[in-house]
Formats: structure tokens, sequence, C-alpha cells
């Protein structure tokens, strides 16, 4: 079993965004929609690929959904995130 580590995305802004699951070590990318443990806004259940996920406080652009090994995943802007990296 990989070691899995709870984490929060953050925007730069301050605003958090999500807890998610992170299995392993290394710096986090994508967050798989399915562990996603909390949201601090709603982020819908069912997001087309291709749609931004905003920060709700600044409106930045802080990830986009995409298909990842077959799983809605949500790609993580790097420039608009506090950087998060476990190991
Ligand atoms: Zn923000």
């Amino acid at each position: 079993m990989p070691r899995i580590t709870s984490v929060t995305v953050e925007c730069k802004c301050g605003e958090k965004i999500f807890k998610y699951h992170k299995s392993g070590t290394g710096r986090l990318i994508k967050c798989f929609v399915s562990k996603i443990s909390a949201d601090y806004f709603s982020l819908p259940k069912k997001l087309p690929t291709g749609s931004a996920v905003a920060c709700p406080k600044c409106g930045e652009r802080v990830g986009v959904v995409q298909m990842i090994k077959g799983q809605v995943a949500v790609k993580l802007n790097q420039g608009q995130i506090k950087p998060i990296r476990i190991g």
C-alpha cells in the first residue's frame, strides 16, 4: 500500500480549495476527483472534461478537468496554487 497523505490544496490568494488524499511521495500535480475528501466550495461531481476550476475568492483558474487514466481528475495549475510536495 502506498502512503496516503491528506493535503489541503490552496490558492495563492490563501483560499482553501479542497482536501485531497495524495498517495505516495512527490509533487502534487493532479487530483483524482474520487480522492478529493472535502470541498471548501462545492466542486461539481460531474465535471465535463476541459472545464476550469476557479478559485471562489479571486476567480483565478486553479486547475482544469481532465481524464487521466480513465478517471476524472483536476490537473492543477502550478502557478496558481501553493506548491505541495510530499517526501
Ligand atoms: Zn484565489
